[in-house]
């Protein structure tokens, strides 16, 4: 651990838990087997943060990551700061933040090197875990959500659907004759389209909207709050980058794609809204491919 304020650098290994008639002992032991308890994240530096500021008087204690992902804070920040970079054989575990009104003792920030003390392995199992469960659902090949992450947005949505009649629609995405792609190209050139299709659907949909891989050569898009006019209008973009794309492989490729998409509100139940989008699919590849089709 690194104390940014003064630089002081502090081995993890050297680390003296609380000994015995300690006055903090049991507060001590107490962290020690609540951060045991959880490999979430959230909660882990919920529990962290909160038990820190009872023992040591703090006005806020604030954890971040690294610099683009998520924070936990409690209180409100004050001007005296005590910093501390978080390192565990040499990986950066993210940065722990105290403040309050008047400046920290020694034996308060001895007391708070030691509480870190206890944090850091837990830590660094919740960071593990949340890697873990990060590339459970991103398809490895195109780096985009996969169908178990689908799965899970969409029982969000439906939810959402159901208690706040927020509307959504389904907007499910086909390569047409991919399979002629492969045959003619290889399964290299193959990979390679479906790694521009991921990205060509990502940069035209609306950040709001979640692209996923279904599976194989198919995509499905969840449009949040979105009608079914709405659909259309980005399901034609969609199709028209798709079409426009020119993608170099050992040779110039190009592809087009068929297009299904339905609406809640359109589709009796709202759990059917994916079997609608995919019949219309199937509408679009019965009509000539490189369509979009609607259910309605
Ligand atoms: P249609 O227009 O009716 O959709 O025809 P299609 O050829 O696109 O559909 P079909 O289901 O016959 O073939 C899909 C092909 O996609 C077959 C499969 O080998 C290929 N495929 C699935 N996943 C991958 C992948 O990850 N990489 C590559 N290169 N090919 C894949
Ligand atoms: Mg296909
Ligand atoms: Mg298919």
């Amino acid at each position: 651990m690194k104390n940014t304020s003064s630089s002081k650098v502090i081995s993890i290994d050297n680390y003296r838990l609380a000994s015995q008639g300690n006055p903090d002992s049991l507060d001590i032991t107490r962290l020690a087997l609540k951060l045991q308890q959880t490999l979430e994240l959230t909660p882990l530096m919920q529990t962290f943060c909160h038990e820190t500021a009872s023992m040591v008087p703090c006005d806020s204690v604030r954890y971040q990551a690294n610099e683009n992902t998520l924070s936990y804070q409690t209180g409100e920040i004050r001007v005296h700061r005590c910093r501390y970079q978080l390192e565990l054989e040499s990986e950066t575990l993210g940065e722990i933040e105290c403040t309050r009104d008047k400046p920290f003792t020694v034996r308060e920030t001895e007391l708070i090197e030691r509480l870190l003390g206890l944090l850091i392995y837990p830590l660094r199992n919740a960071l593990l875990y949340q890697k873990a469960v990060v590339e459970a659902h991103r398809d490895p090949l195109t780096q985009i959500s996969n169908r178990t992450a689908f799965d899970k947005a969409l029982a969000r949505e439906t939810c959402s659907y159901k208690r706040h009649d927020k509307a959504f629609s389904l907007m499910v995405i086909d390569i047409d004759h991919f399979k002629q792609v492969n045959d003619t190209y290889g399964h290299l050139a193959g990979d390679t389209v479906l790694k521009h299709v991921a990205q060509v659907i990502q940069n035209t949909v609306r950040r709001s909207d979640e692209v996923f891989r279904y599976g194989g050569e198919e995509f499905v898009v969840i449009l949040s709050n979105t009608k079914i006019e709405g659909a259309r209008f980005i399901a034609e973009r969609v199709r028209m980058a798709i079409k426009n794309l020119v993608i170099k492989s050992r040779e110039q490729l190009k592809i087009t794609a068929s297009i299904g998409i339905a609406a809640t509100g359109t589709t009796n139940d709202v759990n059917d809204t994916l079997y609608h989008a995919d019949k219309a699919l199937y509408e679009a590849k019965e009509n000539g491919r490189d369509k979009v089709c609607t259910r309605v």
